[in-house]
């Protein structure tokens, strides 16, 4: 049915690449590109049967982008690199024609801050094009956005509170790792917090409120505010939301690490000049922690992620909605090679990129998630590896004004 060319031969990449090449009717071609070459070629190699082939590419590059894409002409392009990638890949797609799917939103590499104003700017011109770009399709941003458009067609008829929990209560043995690109997960953590409320943007300083929540089948976590890219969206695109925020669990042992690297220096994207060459602390830090990559083997427990919802059910009433999916490092590890917050990253891509190619999510332009039809979506996360549950009408670890 359709080529897809995957950018990134990273933790989510590995498991984009081998999820596509499970359902050969949809994904008939695959090309693996990244910057390291031999990275795509284990991947590819472990797949095995010539189904993926493989080529290097810097995604920085806009011509090289293009040459690669007119070489390949694929249907769609996956870009599972990193966020810095975004504005150069969809630049090299409107020149050649070919439909965009990420899973993380831009940011400069220069300013440690991620919004979608800069591809949002391209909605005009890819609709000119009569291409489309499907953005932040992995799990948090991703299956968030249609958790809650599945809520909001099916459950409410006005959604007022949105909290998004997110979990890892998993264990990979190493003293200090972090699951998805060390650079863009520490980038996200310590910049300043922020929630909606009331139509406004609050900010607060790093990692200042927490509260305990308990997760299905894990027990009671504490959890962080943090933003995330999916409350920009997700309060604009549900205007009837009057709070929306994002938490995430850190265990003691990653919090004490990160906060000895950040007051020695280390997670600062400021250059400093050291034996005549300019380094990058955080860039630096990025290239001696372990890849995500690597962390799948031994790892023991699950991610829990969902969305809880305070609101009007379509009868009117209050109702409070809890729906997640938990996902397990060892399971995952088992079918793919990879730990669970890659799985859950790579699994929803490979399904934005399955709701496209049949055209069941296709119109020119630029769009998030959840401005599409979330049973289809729904369903083929059931059969792809990503079960979810729903809970109605529970009490919810949050206080709401009465
Ligand atoms: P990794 O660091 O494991 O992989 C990133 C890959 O991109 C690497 O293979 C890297 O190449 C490649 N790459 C980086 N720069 C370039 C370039 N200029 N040209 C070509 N290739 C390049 O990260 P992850 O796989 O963990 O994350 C991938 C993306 O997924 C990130 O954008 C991340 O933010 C996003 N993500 C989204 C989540 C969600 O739920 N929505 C959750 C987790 C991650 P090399 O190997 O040479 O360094």
């Amino acid at each position: 049915m359709g080529k897809v060319l995957i950018i990134g031969a990273g933790g989510v990449g590995n498991v984009v690449v081998k999820k596509c090449a499970m359902n050969p009717e949809i994904f008939t071609d695959i090309l693996l590109a990244s910057r390291t070459l031999s990275k795509c070629e284990a991947i590819a190699n472990e797949i095995g049967g010539n189904r993926v082939k493989t080529a290097q590419v810097d995604a920085d590059n806009v011509p090289q982008l293009v040459a690669l894409i007119e070489s390949y002409r694929p249907d769609l392009v996956i870009n599972v690199a990193l966020p810095y990638q975004d504005l150069p890949i969809m630049d090299a797609c409107l020149q050649t024609g070919v439909h965009y799917l990420d899973t993380a939103n831009y940011e400069p590499k220069e300013e440690a801050k991620f919004e979608y104003s800069w591809q949002w700017a391209y909605k005009k011109r890819f609709e000119a094009r009569g291409i489309m770009a499907l953005l932040g399709c992995g799990f948090d941003p991703g299956v968030t956005g249609v958790f809650t458009a599945y809520a909001a067609k099916h459950h409410f008829s006005e959604m007022h509170y949105l909290d998004i929990v997110d979990c890892n209560a998993g264990s990979h043995g190493k003293a200090f790792a972090t699951n998805f690109n060390p650079e863009i997960n520490i980038r996200e953590i310590t910049q300043n917090g922020k929630y909606f409320e009331n139509g406004e943007w609050i900010e607060i300083p790093p990692m200042s409120i927490h509260q305990p929540i308990p997760y299905p089948n894990i027990g009671e976590r504490e959890s962080y505010l943090l933003f995330h890219e999916e409350l920009e969206s997700l309060t604009k695109n549900f205007p009837t939301l009057k709070r929306a925020r994002f938490w995430m669990t850190f265990g003691q042992q990653y919090i004490t690490h990160l906060q000895v690297l950040q007051n020695v220096g280390m997670t600062s994207i400021k250059p400093i000049r050291y034996n005549g060459m300019d380094i990058v602390p955080l860039e630096f830090l990025k290239a001696v922690l372990p890849e995500p990559s690597s962390l799948g083997e031994n790892y023991t427990g699950e991610t829990s992620i969902g969305c809880q919802i305070k609101g009007l059910g379509k009868d009117g009433k209050d109702l409070t909605y809890f729906v997640y999916n938990n996902c397990s490092h060892a399971a995952s590890f088992k079918e793919v090679q990879a730990q669970a917050v890659s799985y859950t990253t790579g699994v929803p891509a490979m399904i934005g990129a399955m709701m496209m190619l049949k055209g069941e999510w296709m119109r020119p332009g630029v769009y998030n998630v959840e401005e599409f039809n979330p049973d289809p979506f729904m369903d083929m996360l059931n059969k792809h590896g990503l079960p979810w549950h729903e809970q109605f009408n529970i009490d919810l670890p949050f206080e709401y004004p009465s």
